[in-house]
């Protein structure tokens, strides 16, 4: 089959002669018809993670078709569409005792642990399949992972702040999608901030009722105008660098929210003495439990959340290509999907 391997830092590989992966007894074989780049894997390419190792078929993000059972796959058929839930946990150790199933000590991602869907077969666990409509575009099935993230984010930001003016850093796709969330859970306004021009006139069209580049403007002043009086009561950064977490802190308001979803770096530098007196909630949020992943594909089927307007297409074959665009920089979507195969095998 042919798939996007990944051998070595900066290095991917188209190859048209990988072995179709076999299902073992209690998974499933998709053909894949649609898979999403994600942020991370971006990292991951660039060899940033060390739960990635090469050589590897990455892809978690996807939408596909059952073509073969395992034979203790119970409750699905060939022919079936359908996205995957592509993270599994034990339900056995501490976090998922307590229902923190995302937080699983030894949870596994398809894509990081095993292949992912960068090709045109992937084995999966029967137990991590969510059929869709036969209805449902398979590019926007594929928003199901990352809509999953950005809405567990987004809810839990919102949680005491029914209406507020919400700020999102970031107009990438997880920004996009948590302020597209944002409105669905109420928002007021959604203010979105991004270096770059061009992905902010998009997220003005598709998610954002004001965006700001804080190269141009001041932030704090900008934001005012738009806010008023009632000021911003959530924060969803999903950049997670010095300056956007520096000006989450100074832009909140007290007793508001600030919620951290970007993984942009490690260690910053934050105003904790501020924080305390201003009572401000710190918040971090990491993937999606079962509840939030349904949800999300819900959200995907009944046309609340859609790909139109901020995402591109790229063939498979030319996934060494996008990744090379994305850490250039080169990209003004706010996600790259690949087409995979179309032929039936
Ligand atoms: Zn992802
Ligand atoms: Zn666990």
């Amino acid at each position: 089959m042919q798939a996007l391997v990944w051998t070595a830092a900066e290095n991917m590989e188209y190859m048209d002669s990988l072995d179709r992966p076999a299902p073992g007894e209690d998974e499933v074989l998709i053909r894949v018809e649609a898979v999403g780049i994600c942020g991370s894997e971006i990292e991951g390419y660039l060899g940033h993670n060390s739960l990635r190792v090469p050589p590897l078929v990455m892809g978690h993000e996807f939408c596909g078709r059952i073509v073969e059972l395992g034979n203790r796959a119970a409750g699905l058929s060939v022919g079936q569409k359908t996205v995957v839930n592509p993270l599994r946990h034990c339900g056995t150790c501490a976090a998922c005792r307590k229902g923190n199933t995302q937080l699983c000590a030894v949870r596994r991602i398809v894509g990081i642990h095993r292949p992912g869907a960068f090709g045109e077969y992937v084995a999966v666990p029967a137990a991590s399949v969510v059929p869709v409509p036969e209805s449902l575009d398979p590019f926007r099935a594929a928003l199901a992972e990352p809509l999953a993230c950005s809405l567990r984010a987004t809810r839990r930001a919102m949680q005491r702040h029914s209406f507020a003016n919400v700020v999102v850093f970031g107009a990438g796709g997880i920004g996009i999608l948590c302020a597209k969330t944002a409105k669905l859970l109420g928002a007021e306004r959604v203010i979105m901030l991004d270096t770059q021009d061009e992905r902010l006139n998009m997220a003005a069209e598709v998610a954002a009722d004001a965006t700001i580049n804080p190269r141009s403007a001041d932030i704090r002043e900008a934001i005012g105008r738009i806010a008023g009086e009632k000021g911003v009561d959530v924060v969803i950064d999903a950049a997670g660098f010095q300056p956007t977490r520096t000006a989450a802190m100074s832009i909140v308001n007290a007793g508001g929210t600030v919620m951290n979803i970007g993984l942009g770096i490690d260690d910053t530098v934050l105003p904790i003495n501020a924080q305390i007196r201003g009572e401000i909630e710190l918040l971090g949020s990491f993937c999606y439990n079962e509840q939030d992943f349904r949800d999300a594909v819900d959200l995907l089927i009944n046309g609340s959340v859609t790909e139109e307007g901020w995402t591109e297409i790229r063939p498979l074959s030319a996934g060494g290509d996008a990744f090379r665009d994305l850490v250039g920089g080169r990209v003004k979507s706010g996600k790259i999907f690949l087409a995979v195969g179309g032929e039936q095998a």
